[in-house]
């Protein structure tokens, strides 16, 4: 353990995130413009797994001078600010699987999060709705991984039931999952984030990591033994400097890594998820969250209708390959991000796996009423009229280059001096939102591990 000297430099900039016009004052959070200084852990990256990993590491380690660098002028921007709300019970997940056990702990972690910290939340459940007869051994199926991975109050409903839940919805049996609920994550981030500066954690925003090398050694030799810092270098030339380095990029999190010489695989694909938005006059057609029974040869959930914590409800999202990490219009494009996933050969396994299910997604991405027919399968009241196009969200997709979706942890560190003080969160297992919290206590414990606090 160690102490160093600790500055902090700069003015105090309060802001109030906004997505899709719609402001949140119950939660908000300070950054500071610290654009210098020298502290024991930077963490990299202002979404959710970052702060998440920060609150948890103050928390374990209050003596210690953490800062979180971002990139962007506010928290939680990608994809923990685009997403679709859902604090996810677990249902899916290969029992026994890191995965299950960190959605199911996570969701868990968070109902109490938000209960301590009024954190505003629903559990207005979902169902998983079957609603053609082959599909009923599947939905079976996921029943039983379900209770495998002790997901609480698991039911198998019939038709009748089905009705009495979501009145407008047919189907022939459904997975009755109360536990599921909605939060806004961004507002969760923002907690995380508050906390940590509450705890002496510092935060600064506008500073985009581009590089992460070794300090020049000080002409006067180590200060008690300790070893040089590592600097980190922003876009517009400012340091921060740092004994050890936790890096949790998101979109970025294969390039981050690459800034401290580890290989550029397992490769970030970004999948744009498009939604569409039910018009209030029709709100009353959807009580819950309501899934399809996911297709075991595709690797999305399917589109789902997802009421929202400001009351609107979400279609959506479908998953279509972006051709800009972070570009959340179709018309988004970088040459850079374009070619780094084409080139990919991974990418090139995974298309051809799934290709009938790209091109379909793409066809339902151009015509809005090919993605109405899905839906009306569930609902068949609904009409084109009835919905408009709404916000996208870009998904960070950690693929190996024999085209396998990562699910699992995949941490990294680097060569020579840096690769003991440096770990990167290249892929934290997905509903990373909702598994924040359990996602924390590992990276925290391979932190400690590794950097031995
Ligand atoms: C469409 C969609 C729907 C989803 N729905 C759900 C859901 O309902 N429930 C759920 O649990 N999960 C959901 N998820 C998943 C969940 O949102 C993500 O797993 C989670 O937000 C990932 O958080 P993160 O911190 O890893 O990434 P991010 O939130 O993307 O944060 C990474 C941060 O790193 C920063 N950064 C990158 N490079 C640099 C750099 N060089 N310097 C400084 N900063 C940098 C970025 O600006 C960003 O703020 C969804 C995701 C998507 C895309």
């Amino acid at each position: 353990m160690f102490t160093l000297a600790f500055s902090k430099v700069g003015q105090l900039n309060c802001f109030y995130r906004t997505w899709n016009g719609v402001s949140n004052s119950v939660t908000h959070c300070l950054t500071r413009q610290i654009h210098s200084g020298t502290y024991d852990v930077a963490v990299i990256g202002g979404g959710i797994v970052g702060l998440a990993a920060a609150r948890e590491l103050i928390l374990r380690h209050p003596a210690l001078h953490f800062i979180i660098l971002e990139k962007e002028k506010e928290l939680a921007c990608h994809q923990s600010g685009h997403n679709s709300g859902v604090i996810h019970s677990g249902i899916y997940y290969k029992p026994g699987s890191l995965k299950a056990k960190l959605c199911v702990r996570g969701a868990a972690l968070t109902y109490n999060y938000c209960t301590q910290k009024g954190i505003p939340y629903k559990k207005c459940g979902k169902l998983i709705v079957a609603v053609e007869q082959e599909e009923i051994p599947r939905l079976k199926a996921l029943y039983e991984r379900g209770l495998e991975n002790n997901v609480p109050d698991l039911k198998l409903i019939g038709a009748t039931e089905i009705q009495k839940k979501e009145p407008y919805c047919r189907g022939l049996m459904a997975i009755d999952s109360p536990f599921t609920g909605i939060v806004d994550w961004r507002q969760v981030t923002l907690s995380y984030a508050k906390e940590f500066q509450e705890l002496g954690g510092a935060v600064s925003t506008d500073f985009e990591v581009k590089d992460i090398c070794m300090a020049p050694e000080s002409p006067e030799g180590s200060i008690d033994g300790m070893k040089p810092p590592i600097s980190i270098k922003s876009s517009k030339g400012e340091e921060v400097q740092a004994q050890y380095v936790l890096t949790c990029g998101g979109l970025y999190s294969d390039r981050l890594s690459q800034m401290s010489g580890c290989s550029p695989e397992p490769r970030i694909v970004p999948f744009r998820g498009d939604y569409l938005v039910l018009k209030p006059k029709k709100h009353y057609l959807v009580m819950g969250n309501i899934y399809p029974v996911p297709d075991p040869r595709f690797p999305f959930l399917g589109v789902h209708f997802t009421p929202r914590m400001d009351g609107s409800i979400w279609l959506g999202p479908n998953a279509i390959l972006a051709f800009k990490r972070e570009g959340y219009s179709m018309w988004d494009f970088s040459p850079k991000d374009f070619l780094n996933a084409v080139c990919f050969s991974g990418l090139h396994k995974l298309v051809i796996k799934n290709l009938m299910f790209g091109i379909a997604e793409i066809y339902r991405g151009a015509f809005i009423a090919a993605q109405v027919k899905q839906l009306q399968r569930y609902i068949p009241e609904l009409t084109k009229d009835d919905i408009q196009r709404g916000p996208s969200g870009v998904r960070a997709q950690a693929l190996d280059k024999d085209g396998n979706l990562v699910d699992d942890f995949v941490f990294d560190g680097g060569v020579g001096a840096l690769g003991s003080r440096v770990l990167h969160v290249r892929n934290a297992p997905s509903p990373a939102a909702t598994s924040s919290l359990a996602i924390a206590e590992v990276i925290a414990d391979e932190v400690v591990g590794r950097f031995q606090l």
